[in-house]
């Protein structure tokens, strides 16, 4: 699925505001349960009793995509978190410009 995050976004600019640099967007229906992500940042990524991913602190957007803001001392490791997902359904931006990190 094709995510994008528009920088002029009301959210984006709320979370911008608020001191936060990036946004996770996770598709959790698509997650097969390797629990890579939960072994690099267990501060993000727990694995649930239907043996995928909980992404901790994140907000439902429906459809079981779930999203985060965070701030720069959390990037590394969720980017770390999302290059070892075998099947890529854990998506970085950067809120200030919307590029896509992963
Ligand atoms: S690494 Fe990817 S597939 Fe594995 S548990 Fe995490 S989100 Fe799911």
């Amino acid at each position: 699925m094709e995510f994008k995050v528009d920088p002029n976004a009301a959210d984006v600019k709320k979370a911008l505001s608020e001191g936060k640099k990036y946004r996770i967007i996770y598709e959790r229906n698509a997650c097969i349960g390797a629990a890579a992500c939960a072994a690099v940042f267990d501060k993000r990524w727990e694995m649930a009793s239907d043996n995928k991913a909980d992404l901790k602190g994140g907000a439902e957007k429906g459809n079981g995509i779930w999203q985060a803001d965070i701030d720069d001392i959390e990037f590394e490791d969720v980017k770390t978190s999302g290059d070892v997902c075998p099947v890529n359904v854990i998506h970085v931006f950067k809120l200030e410009t919307g590029e896509k990190i992963i």
